[in-house]
């Protein structure tokens, strides 16, 4: 039977149809504010989908993206900031 509740509980971790561990997941899509990944269980066969909701951020792992170096391929940007590397 399937047990969504359980499933979701037990943190996606076997096959929601016969309760194997043998499970393995594909690709994870992004959509706004939720992931898809398609699953399926080794033991019974049985495929479906867990879904995943944007439930919180990370500030600070957010920072370090955006303080990635601008590459300085951009001469637009480097001229406005003075060209402080020459090569
Ligand atoms: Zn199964």
């Amino acid at each position: 039977m399937l047990d969504k509740k359980a499933h979701i509980k037990g943190k996606g971790l076997s096959c929601p149809f016969c309760g194997s561990s043998s499970i393995q997941g594909g690709f994870v899509e992004i959509e706004a504010g939720k992931a898809f990944q398609g699953m399926e269980c080794i033991e019974c066969e049985a495929e479906w989908q867990d879904l995943y909701e944007l439930i919180d951020i990370n500030p600070y792992l957010a920072q370090e993206v955006t303080n990635e170096r601008i590459p300085n391929k951009a001469p637009g940007l480097a001229s406005v900031l003075g060209q402080r590397d020459r090569n």
